[in-house]
């Protein structure tokens, strides 16, 4: 009788590669990246003259505690979000004010199964690459992405407009202290690769050109700087900044039955609410959007 109460043991581990320049017009990199399981984020920092460096650092460093543990809480990710928000904010406000975007991953569980959980505030992004689909988790919050999803711009054009820089939501950037991330629960499967960047490799870099560098360079370290130099190739006129993440491990596997609307790919509880209350206009904006460089 002793087999049939078993605990599953969740075993989630990856694998993982990370590359940053400064591009080939910028003097400053910016962009700071954490990828250090089981923590794996990007971030991209605005404000000009080290105000943005120490903004993508200051983001991230709230989240370095975690490296080295096993799996990141839903409370624990929440709780660090706040951190960042409110120690980038402190950083400084009004029209100039430091901020940056934040985007990619922490290895987590759901149901003792393995998951991951994708936060993204701002236009960094991170793309899935599953049973040989590639596919954007993340939604920019960007005033062209407004206009992609209105339905007067395609996202070919987005990459091209002169506008493609002026984002909507961030952390600091006088958008104030509460500013609310989107979090993602994906199931996690073995053979998973995850691509997160900043818009340094999106905005120079189709998707496609993306997918199929994600698709044919096996190790992650080297699918990084293949990334990195296609967008240094392509003019490298941003900072750029890209982390590959494999799945190796992910036991137990997901029972088909359990994966339905609160999985994947859908948004979690929290960034449900959080859309809500950005629509009721409730997080403090500053007076004009936000560029970011
Ligand atoms: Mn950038």
């Amino acid at each position: 009788m002793l087999e049939e109460k078993t605990v599953p043991l969740t075993v989630l581990t990856a694998s993982y590669g990370a590359a940053t320049d400064v591009g080939r017009v910028r003097e400053h990199n910016e962009d700071s990246f954490l990828a250090q399981s089981p923590v794996f984020l990007v971030a991209d920092g605005m404000g000009g003259h080290l105000a943005g460096e120490i903004a993508s650092q200051q983001a991230l460093s709230t989240f370095s505690d975690l490296v080295g543990r096993d799996f990141v809480t839903p409370d624990e990710l929440s709780r660090r979000l706040e951190q960042a928000a409110v120690s980038v904010h402190a950083l400084g406000q009004g029209d100039s004010a430091p901020g940056t975007t934040l985007s990619g991953l922490v290895l987590s569980t759901q149901n003792e199964r393995p998951c991951v959980r994708v936060v993204n505030i701002g236009d960094s992004r991170t793309y899935h690459f599953a049973s040989g689909t590639f596919s954007q988790v993340t939604r920019d919050h960007s005033e062209v992405q407004e206009l992609v999803d209105a339905g007067w711009m395609t996202a070919e054009e987005a990459r091209f407009s002169g506008r493609r820089n002026v984002i909507t939501r961030a952390l600091g950037a006088g958008i104030g202290a509460d500013a609310a991330a989107d979090i993602f629960l994906l199931p996690a499967h073995a053979g998973d690769r995850f691509v997160i960047c900043s818009d340094g490799l999106s905005g120079e870099v189709p998707p496609a050109l993306i997918e199929m560098v994600a698709r044919c360079t096996a190790d992650p370290q080297a699918a990084a700087e293949e990334l990195v130099n296609r967008a240094l190739t392509a003019g490298g006129r941003d900072n750029v900044t890209v982390i590959v993440v494999d799945i190796d491990t992910a036991t137990p596997a997901w029972e088909s039955v359990e994966v339905d609307d609160t999985t994947i790919p859908g948004k979690s509880s929290t960034a449900a609410l959080a859309e809500e209350a950005a629509q009721a206009d409730t997080i403090p904006r500053s007076g004009k959007d936000e560029t970011h460089e």
